[in-house]
């Protein structure tokens, strides 16, 4: 099983409401999505959403990446030398970690797929189903709450809320949806590097008083700003989950090190994929540091692959694989079912990933 060909091409499917978070607004999915053709005429299937203020990338430069840098070194390898291939796509050149994202998930496609299992088996895991939370936009509080209302009637017992651009109000937006909610939803509060450290500070050990309850709260501070991150893990008692402050392997072992967070949020487009995620998983179970497995907007083809790597490690104790859930069309077949909060495993090779309708 020899790769042949790698295409490109484009989705976009729109959102059933705008996406806010601290960081951008965004209508639509506007990925990049890719498809790899073996000499025996087997499919894997790829996506990278082109995310320019968390990996710098944009629709053209993923494209560019995989046709001109990426592509031209795989053709002609063999699936089943997945370490030759996973070398030659890390080496192809820097950064660009989700235009590398979208082969190294297509590749692991066609190596589960010659091995005839699901991806999370051929992976070494044994969940059929995971859950995942649903993200909350930040908006005025009302239609904060309204929307938190909505989740939680769609059956979502996890809630992720986007938060700060505005201390004083963010900490009345959280007050506001843990009162509507109830005790029993839990709340993971990210504040998408909105915070300086003292606020950050004054805004978890508010809620804390009044007696609020967060799973956790994500990135609090800017993504380098390390020494804040570590200030903030240690003067609440809330968990604190390093998103973009991680993206590789190495980034992971500085930010335990440093006591820089209490847990880490593995994404594949900021690790460049399931190789290097996997390296993450494995220093973080060294340490004893859980895992989330989160996505960016991204449709059903990557966030099947994150859910396949969710499913397959046991150090990654939390989903944030909303995306297909936050997209109104579903244009592919095939691949894991997103029922709601329920991620239920596809049983057919690879990914599952069949076609796509439009
Ligand atoms: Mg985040």
């Amino acid at each position: 099983m020899k790769i042949a060909k790698i295409e490109t091409a484009e989705v976009n499917i729109p959102l059933v409401t705008p996406f806010k978070t601290a960081l951008r607004t965004v209508n639509s999915v506007n990925d990049i999505v890719i498809r790899i053709t073996t000499d025996d005429g087997q499919i894997g299937y790829g996506e990278a959403p082109p995310t320019a203020v968390i990996t710098g990338e944009t629709k053209d430069s993923v494209r560019c990446a995989i046709e001109e840098f990426i592509a031209p070194g795989l053709i002609g390898m063999e699936i089943e030398n997945l370490e030759g291939i996973m070398g030659k796509i890390q080496t192809s050149m820097v950064k660009n970690t989700s235009a590398k994202a979208a082969v190294d998930m297509a590749v692991y496609d066609l190596f589960a797929k010659s091995c005839g299992k699901p991806l999370y088996k051929v992976l070494g895991g044994s969940k059929g189903e995971i859950e995942t939370d649903l993200t909350i936009s930040v908006n005025e509080t009302e239609e904060m709450v309204k929307d938190s209302l909505l989740a939680i009637q769609q059956g979502f017992r996890i809630l992720k809320i986007k938060v700060g651009k505005e201390g004083q109000k963010d900490v009345e937006r959280i007050k506001a949806i843990r009162q509507a909610v109830g005790p029993h939803i839990k709340l993971r509060i990210d504040a998408n590097q909105g915070w300086t450290a003292k606020d950050a500070v004054r805004i978890i050990r508010k809620l804390e008083d009044m007696g609020i309850d967060m799973d956790l709260v994500e990135q609090p501070v800017n993504a380098h700003d390390f020494e804040g991150m570590r200030q903030v893990t240690s003067q609440v008692d809330t968990p604190i989950l390093a998103d973009e402050s991680v993206f590789s392997a190495l980034d992971a072992i500085h930010i335990i090190r440093e006591r820089a967070a209490d847990l880490i949020n593995i994404k594949l487009m900021k690790s460049g994929g399931i190789y290097e995620a996997l390296k993450i998983c494995a220093i973080a179970e060294c340490w004893g540091v859980e895992c989330m497995v989160g996505c960016m907007l991204e449709s059903k083809i990557a966030v099947s692959a994150a859910a396949h790597l969710a499913a397959a490690k046991g150090i990654i104790t939390r989903a944030d694989l909303d995306g297909p859930s936050l997209c109104s069309v579903d244009p592919y077949t095939g691949g894991p079912s997103f029922l709601g909060p329920r991620i239920i495993m596809n049983r057919e090779p690879g990914l599952g990933i069949i076609g796509m309708n439009q």
